[in-house]
């Protein structure tokens, strides 16, 4: 991550969750981003502070639905992480 890479965050004046750039940083961190639908600074919120899941939250909230809605398979290993 650079200094005007794009990245996803949470935009309080959008309420939503928009494209932003990279203003400022601190070390590797993102410290500011500048939101690109309403150009306005603000910090970085890791895309948190909405109700809106992130993609990845909504996929693993489907999986984990889609995997508990499925009979037990008992010879399977679970937990395993990749
Ligand atoms: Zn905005």
């Amino acid at each position: 991550m650079r200094l005007g890479d794009y990245i996803d965050d949470y935009c309080s004046r959008c309420k939503r969750t928009t494209d932003h750039s990279v203003v400022s940083m601190i070390g590797e961190a993102v410290s500011k981003t500048r939101c690109r639908t309403c150009e306005s600074e603000h910090k970085f919120r890791h895309n948190k502070g909405n109700k809106e899941m992130t993609a990845r939250e909504a996929f693993d909230k489907v999986l984990a639905s889609v995997t508990g809605s499925q009979p037990a398979v008992p010879e399977k290993p679970k937990r395993r992480k990749k």
